[in-house]
């Protein structure tokens, strides 16, 4: 399967699926999909959805920009991921308010 990505400045990497654009860090990437090819880089951001929105896979769904298992905020949606790619879903309480 050929996965298109974009890169950042920041170091994460967006994979831009059918269901939408989820963003995580390289080491992340690379255990997912197994390795880089700058052939399926799109484009190159120099800000991304992960340094500017803290919209990650392994990030807090709170947006508080801490690892999901690491957030200490006192917020409902902590201890769930921003983004879920299996769920195709960025933020659970984006998923509430959009229906
Ligand atoms: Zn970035
Ligand atoms: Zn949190």
């Amino acid at each position: 399967m050929r996965v298109e990505y974009s890169t950042c400045q920041c170091g994460a990497m967006t994979v831009h699926l059918d269901s939408g654009d989820f963003s995580m860090p390289e080491d992340d990437f690379i255990s997912t999909y197994g390795h880089e090819d700058e052939n399926d880089i799109v484009s190159e951001y120099g800000s991304c959805n992960y340094c500017v929105n803290n919209w990650g896979t392994d990030l807090c769904a709170c947006g508080s920009g801490e690892k999901v298992d690491e957030c200490d905020g006192e917020f409902s949606e902590c201890g769930e991921p921003m983004q879920s790619i299996e769920g195709g879903v960025t933020s659970p309480s984006n998923k509430l308010v959009g229906g």
